[in-house]
């Protein structure tokens, strides 16, 4: 994580900034309720619109790594999906043209 004062990375563990001496408990406590990453962060990766969730990932990646993360995984799921759908309509498509599969049963 950032330390609030003079915003260099410094350890998790650490309830001191080693730069500038600035006390840090509070910041963590404060990432730690807000950074939990989880399920509503998964699912705003994967029915946002794939670029502005990218956007959004880059946004809270430095404050929010775990939020990013999950958000990540959403966005992996929502790519994944469209081309399975792609790929199975256009396996669908195909087969009705080439009368393998017949929609009149
Ligand atoms: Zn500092």
């Amino acid at each position: 994580m950032r330390c609030e004062n003079c915003n260099r990375v410094i350890d998790d563990d650490l309830d001191e900034c080693p730069k500038c001496g600035a006390s840090i408990s509070k910041l963590k406590s404060s990432v730690s309720l807000s950074d939990k990453g989880g399920f509503l962060w998964g699912m705003l990766g994967f029915f946002l619109p794939c670029l502005i969730s990218i956007i959004l990932y880059f946004i809270i990646l430095d404050t929010k790594p775990t939020n990013a993360k999950a958000l990540l995984i959403g966005i992996i799921l929502n790519i994944v999906s469209s081309i399975i759908i792609i790929f199975y309509s256009g396996l669908f498509i195909f087969f009705i043209n080439t009368g393998t599969i017949s929609l009149i049963v």
